[in-house]
């Protein structure tokens, strides 16, 4: 019998949907209203000239601009600077490091703890409500907008997730159009974000009757368009695919996590400076073909079948195309790391909650052959 299963996050997936803003802020009546957005891209835009015609009436003069990947210092100066605000409602623009960190700080500032470290040695638990949260992505990959993840980088480059069922946002606005401005490389990293959560969902020993139909939606949709978005950004039929996969993506990690392809990427981005979504895509193919045991029968055909392939070779011959044709480098030497950073890797590359995720037992050695075959 299926579960019984409600996301508590509302979702609006629209192209123009950034105009149904206030009339969604209206419902939650707030009186002061905290705005984080990236470093430059949303705000260069046309779609923040609209966001400003769109709230008249509103005071958005409360506002966070966050860079890549932050970090848990990087938190915690925000924390110590608002900590005497009272806002009644965060809305988050811009790509996975907004989201996550309009997130966490709506859900921080109702803590009681005094300290970033403090609360993350107290087990990373939210005590008291958040205030509430409007994700808005201009990015189509990390699928944040509808997960109770949020990523930080800690002092010790490790990349930890705060997961708490209170970090869901209350409402996910994706407006397909924001996403048009991506650059090719950060269309094709993005969006093999979203497959690899698409893939790894679906063969995580957490997989269930819910989560499988998101994953297995998103899979094909995510292979057919990632190369129309790239080669020809505004293509509207295109992003909007990639955008509504990649919450498809993000519905199925929300229930199942990610597994050992998300945790071996971490140390590639905070040690070595590639970014997240290309991190991920360097091992797919070896883990399509690693799993392949794992997941023998009926159980791995479904996945074949949704990727358009035969075999699990075949799965994993196309995703080396498919990076190929979206010029993603595929050599871990060619982007900095050698011999000394496979070990890096290896030594920091084993997060238990994803490693255990994964349908094959997998070991430092196992790691080592992965890592030395995409050198
Ligand atoms: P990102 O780190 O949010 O952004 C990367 C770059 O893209 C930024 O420099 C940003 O510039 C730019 N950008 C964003 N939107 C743009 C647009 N429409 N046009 C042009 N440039 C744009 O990248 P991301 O891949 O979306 O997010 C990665 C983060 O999400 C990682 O930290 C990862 O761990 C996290 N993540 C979270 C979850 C979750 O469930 N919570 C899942 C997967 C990944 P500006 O700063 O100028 O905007």
């Amino acid at each position: 019998m299926a579960e019984t299963y409600k996301h508590p996050t509302r979702q609006i997936v629209r192209n123009g949907a950034l105009a149904d803003l206030p009339s969604e802020v209206d419902r939650f009546k707030p009186e002061t209203i905290l705005l984080v957005v990236g470093k430059e891209s949303f705000r260069k835009s046309i779609h923040f000239n609209n966001l400003q015609k769109y709230m008249v009436g509103y005071d958005l003069s409360h506002i966070i601009s966050v860079g890549d990947n932050p970090t848990e210092q990087f938190l915690q100066t925000i924390w110590t600077q608002q900590k005497t605000q009272t806002y009644d409602l965060v809305i988050g623009i811009g790509g996975g490091s907004v989201l996550d960190f309009g997130k966490t700080i709506a859900a921080l500032l109702t803590q009681p703890c005094g300290t970033v470290s403090e609360f993350l040695s107290n087990q990373m638990k939210f005590e008291k409500d958040t205030i509430p949260f409007i994700a808005i992505p201009t990015t189509a990959g990390t699928g944040s907008e509808v997960t109770q993840y949020a990523s930080i980088e800690t002092e010790d480059k490790q990349k930890i997730s705060l997961t708490d069922i209170k970090l869901f946002p209350a409402l996910a606005i994706v407006d397909p159009e924001l996403t048009h401005s991506m650059p090719p490389y950060l269309t094709a990293c993005t969006g093999f974000d979203a497959i690899c959560q698409a893939i790894e969902s679906y063969w995580s020993v957490s997989n269930s009757e819910t989560s499988e139909p998101h994953a297995l939606k998103a899979i094909p949709i995510l292979i057919k368009n990632l190369i129309r978005a790239t080669q020809n950004p505004n293509n509207k039929d295109a992003r909007f695919q990639m955008a509504y996969a990649s919450l498809e993506a993000g519905l199925a990690i929300a229930q199942t996590r990610t597994t050992a392809v998300h945790s071996v990427s971490y140390p590639m981005t905070t040690y070595f400076d590639v970014p997240h979504g290309h991190a991920c895509s360097l091992t797919l193919a070896p883990f399509i073909r690693f799993n392949a045991p794992a997941i023998k029968g009926a159980r791995g055909e479904k996945l074949y079948q949704a990727m358009g392939v035969s075999s699990a070779d075949n799965g994993a011959q196309l995703v080396e195309d498919l990076m190929k044709k979206v010029k993603l480098e595929q050599s871990l030497t060619k982007l900095g790391i050698d011999t000394s950073g496979i070990q890096t890797i290896i030594q920091n590359g084993f997060r238990p909650d994803r490693v255990k995720n994964n349908p094959r037992h997998l070991t430092p050695e196992d790691l080592k052959t992965i890592l030395e075959s995409i050198a």
